[in-house]
C-alpha cells in the first residue's frame, strides 16, 4: 500500500515512516504542498496524512488536489484541533483528523479504520490465511501474523499472481530496501524460509521451483 506523508516536521515524519514502513506500507514524504501535488501527479496513493500547516500552503489544497486525483483515504494532522478546521477538513473530503501531539501508533490504528470503512478491496483468502493488501494485514485463523516488511512484500508479489514463477532476481528486485540497498541472494532464502514458518501449515503455498525461483500455490 503506497503511503503519501505531508508533513513539513522532520521530527515528526520520520519516525511516523519508519513506523509504518515496519506496517509494510511504502511511504514516501512531502515536506512542502508543492512537492505533495507534483507527486499526486505523479504516482497513485492508497492513502495519504496530511499536515494543515505547510510552509508554502495549506494542507486543505493538498487534501482538494488528493481529492481529484482518485479515491485515498485522507486523514489530516492538525495542530488545530478547534472545531472550525476540523470541519473544514472534512468538508474538504477528508476522512478523518488527528490532532497533534498524537502517538504514531493512534495514527496506525485510525489509518487502518478509515480503510475499512472505505470498503477496501476485498483480502485474499488461502486456506487459513488471510492476506489483506489495503490494511496490511495478513492473519492465519484469525490471529494476526507479525511479518517482516521484506517477507511481507515477498508474500503480497507471490500472491499477486497465483502459479507464476517467480524468478530469484525478480524477487531480489523487489526486496530491496527503502534505502536503495540491495539485498543478498542468500538473504531471499533466509526469508523465504522465514516467511514459510510464520505462515504455519499454508507456508507449503510458498512452492520452491528448482533452479529458477518460487511460485505461490492457491490451491489446497
Ligand atoms: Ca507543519
Amino acid at each position: 500500500m503506497n503511503v503519501l506523508l505531508v508533513e513539513d516536521e522532520e521530527a515528526i515524519s520520520r519516525p511516523l515512516a519508519t513506523l509504518l514502513r515496519t506496517e509494510g506500507w511504502s511511504i514516501e514524504i512531502a515536506p512542502t504542498a508543492a512537492r505533495a501535488r507534483e507527486r499526486i501527479g505523479a504516482c497513485s496513493f492508497d492513502a495519504a496524512l496530511i499536515d494543515l500547516g505547510l510552509p508554502d500552503g495549506s494542507g486543505y489544497e493538498v487534501c482538494r488536489a488528493v481529492r481529484a486525483a482518485g479515491d485515498a483515504a485522507v486523514i489530516i494532522l492538525t495542530a488545530r484541533s478547534d472545531e472550525d478546521s476540523v470541519v473544514r477538513a472534512l468538508e474538504e473530503g477528508a476522512d478523518d483528523y488527528v490532532a497533534k501531539p498524537f502517538r504514531a501508533r493512534e495514527l496506525v490504528s485510525r489509518l487502518r479504520a478509515v480503510l475499512r470503512r472505505r470498503g477496501a478491496k476485498p483480502a485474499a483468502v488461502f486456506g487459513a490465511l488471510t492476506v489483506d493488501a489495503r490494511s496490511a494485514q495478513v492473519t492465519l485463523d484469525g490471529a494476526p501474523v507479525q511479518l517482516t516488511a521484506q517477507e511481507y512484500r515477498l508474500l503480497l508479489l507471490l500472491v499477486s499472481q497465483a502459479g507464476r514463477v517467480w524468478e530469484r532476481g525478480q524477487l531480489l528486485q523487489a526486496l530491496w530496501d527503502e534505502g536503495g540497498a540491495f539485498v543478498e541472494d542468500n538473504t531471499l532464502t533466509v526469508t523465504v524460509k522465514r516467511l514459510r514458518e510464520k505462515l504455519g501449515r499454508e507456508g507449503a503455498r510458498v512452492v520452491t521451483v528448482r533452479g529458477i525461483g518460487y511460485r505461490w500455490e492457491d490451491k489446497p
